[in-house]
């Protein structure tokens, strides 16, 4: 007789099935993947546990235990497996199952019962359960692989599955509103920042205090009948200080601050970024007064016309939005503010009166605004007496996360020399560095190249100093950065320059080209130094044909549609394909004559260019003063 134990196939378990089901209560929120994974899990363990054995037990012909015992008694019975719910056993033909019975006597009827084998004995074997706890193999079978699902998915969707920071209790009653939205709810205190810490954008920050003004005293405006606007759509080019304004207002108006940035609705499953919308509209209801900001608000705003990918979601979300908004009674408190670099590919739904009805223009800041911003951002460093007006003019075109950046570098500059205040040097020195990248000082440059850089970088100071209309030169530096500038001229804008005349435009394009014309004439070769010089002169161009209307050709004719004016957006040609060629020809003879006229200039200046050179070879730097000196001796 053998004797075997066979393990067991898992039987159902329903305490772990509850486990199962708490654990995904204390998690909510965690996206709708998770969901999805409890729901398979789920479904998974009742295949496992009740339908696969129930299909295989069905297979097999129940008898009852009397035909059973009968069997045995006739000897037909081969083999008996007998387990504490049933028995099975297989006769010459068939295998059945019958239930088991408290029956004392049946191993010993068993063993009596001669049977056709060999040895005249019934095999039968007594089925025992798992030694393993059914609780390690729980976990090995079911929640370890779930755990590596999980952290896949995790990874994989991080960004869109952010879960929420207030979801509420979910239990399966409410699974469906499982998009509860993850805008964070600042408290009146979480919000420091004011208008103050705002530089410059005079013009915004009036349209805005209007705004704060109305959540602190709605009575002074609804008593007289006006409306104030729902939502404002702030607009600009990265950097100039939106989602800092957008703060400013929230911590000025004491309020809730809902934020969220328009990525965060757009989601993995079509419906689920309206529900965040829904959510985030109701939880502001109840807060009012109070504001809520979607950043970057062109991840779902984007016009639903024209693009060929129909991106369901993306529209789920604007129309859920677009309601919500005609929703909102204007006297309840609740402002709605946006940010986007984007503003022309907004659907326009969102731009009309009731919704995005204000647009408040953030540009780039002028030369007072750059000064402005620089002194705010000094407020928390350290520093000397600063010069602002050269940092200021030093810095022309740079936006407001730009000098943020300039006044970080040059405390970290100040602080690895060892001093305990910012100085002016610094703050020039670091608008370099965030221009150019670091010094690299140990880089090794033949004398050969270095005179080749000198001259190429004096030929584009010379052309510019002698064009009368060209921006004088503020430094001229032959020191290699970490970009891949061997060296670079700086010129600096006089005043603030809102419009270029052609003959200025002409002027900067001969003073690009005069570094590969000095490579020329003095050093009689051509290098790959020149290739970025060659980029801007040949846009600058191209722009004044296609765009500006600036060549005797075309005139004033618009060639060229422009992408994004905030984002350097391509640009599209919008003529005929000969036309193409023609612009092509109408830009080089601008640029050839440009090259002309450098070539004129350096030549007859070049007993200066190699004074200057020389100065600039020996000292590695030369600034604005110095040069002139040499150039008027
Ligand atoms: P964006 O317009 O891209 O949203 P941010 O508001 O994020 O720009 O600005 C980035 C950083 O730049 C701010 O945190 C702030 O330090 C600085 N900054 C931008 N504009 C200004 C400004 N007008 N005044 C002071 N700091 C500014
Ligand atoms: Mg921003
Ligand atoms: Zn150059």
């Amino acid at each position: 007789m053998k004797y075997v134990e066979i393990p067991e196939k898992k039987e159902p378990n329903p305490k772990n099935d509850n486990r199962k089901e708490k654990s995904s209560r204390q998690s909510p929120g965690s996206g709708p993947w998770l969901w999805g994974i409890i729901a398979a899990v789920v479904f998974l363990l009742l295949i496992n546990n009740f339908l696969a054995p129930a299909i295989t037990e069905r297979a097999m012909m129940q008898t009852d235990y009397g035909t059973f015992i009968a069997k045995v008694e006739q000897d037909s019975v081969k083999q008996v497996v007998i387990s504490d719910n049933q028995i099975i056993y297989t006769t010459d033909h068939c295998t059945y199952r019958t239930g088991p019975v408290d029956d004392p006597h049946l191993v010993d009827r068993l063993l009596a019962a001669g049977s056709p084998n060999k040895d005249g004995k019934i095999e039968f074997v007594k089925k025992i359960n798992n030694q393993r706890s059914p609780i390690i193999d729980f976990l090995m079978w079911w929640i370890l692989p779930g755990l590596l699902f999980w952290i896949f998915y995790r990874a994989m969707f991080r960004r869109i599955g952010r879960s929420s920071a207030d979801g509420g209790g979910l239990g399966l009653g409410n699974f469906m509103s499982f998009g509860q939205s993850g805008a964070k709810v600042y408290a009146d205190t979480d919000i420091k920042t004011r208008f103050d810490d705002v530089a410059g954008q005079d013009e915004a920050k009036a349209s805005l205090q209007e705004m704060v003004d109305f959540l602190h005293n709605p009575k002074k405006y609804t008593a007289l009948g006006a409306k104030l606007p729902k939502g404002a759509l702030l607009v600009g080019p990265p950097g100039t200080g939106k989602t800092l304004i957008a703060r400013a207002v929230a911590g000025e108006a004491n309020v809730p601050f809902f934020s969220m940035s328009g990525s965060e609705f757009v989601q993995m499953f079509v419906g689920m970024g309206a529900a965040k919308v829904r959510d985030l509209f109701n939880e502001a209801s109840k807060k009012a007064p109070c504001i809520i900001f979607i950043d970057e608000i062109d991840a779902i705003g984007k016009s639903r016309e024209g693009t060929f990918s129909n991106n369901d979601e993306r529209e789920q979300t604007l129309n859920q939005l677009l309601t919500e908004m005609d929703g909102f009674e204007g006297d309840k408190g609740v402002i709605i503010l946006a940010a986007t670099n984007r503003p022309d590919s907004l659907d326009k739904a969102l731009l009309r009166p009731g919704r995005f009805d204000r647009r408040i223009q953030m540009e780039l800041p002028d030369l007072e605004g750059r000064k402005a911003i620089i002194q705010v951002h000094l407020k928390h460093v350290k520093h000397d007496t600063i010069d602002l007006d050269v940092v200021g003019r030093a810095t022309a075109g740079s936006s407001g996360a730009d000098l943020a950046n300039i006044v970080n570098e040059a405390a970290l500059r100040a602080v690895r020399q060892g001093k305990d205040a910012v100085t002016t040097d610094d703050l020039e020195e670091s608008v370099e560095t965030v221009m150019a990248g670091e010094q690299r000082k140990n880089a090794v440059i033949s004398p050969a190249e270095k005179r080749i850089i000198a001259y190429h970088e004096v030929g584009h100071a010379m052309v510019a100093a002698a064009q009368s209309q060209s921006a004088p030169v503020h430094k001229i530096t032959i020191i290699p950065r970490t970009s891949g500038a061997l060296g670079y001229t700086m010129q600096v804008d006089e005043g603030e320059h809102f419009l270029y005349s052609r003959q200025e435009l002409l002027n900067k394009i001969a003073t690009l080209t005069g570094g590969r014309v000095a490579e020329e004439i003095i050093c009689n070769t051509c290098t790959t130094g020149a290739s970025n010089d060659i980029e801007q002169a040949t846009n600058l161009a191209r722009a004044m044909v296609t765009r500006y209307g600036m060549s005797d050709r075309y005139g004033m004719m618009a060639l060229e549609s422009r992408g994004n004016t905030y984002l350097d957006g391509g640009s599209r040609l919008a003529c005929s394909d000969s036309t193409a060629a023609d612009i092509d020809n109408e830009v080089k003879t601008i640029i050839a004559q440009a090259k002309d006229k450098a070539a004129a200039l350096i030549t007859e200046r070049l007993d200066k260019m190699h004074a200057v050179a020389e100065y600039l070879l020996e000292k590695e730097t030369i600034t604005g003063e110095e040069f002139m000196s040499i150039l008027n001796k």
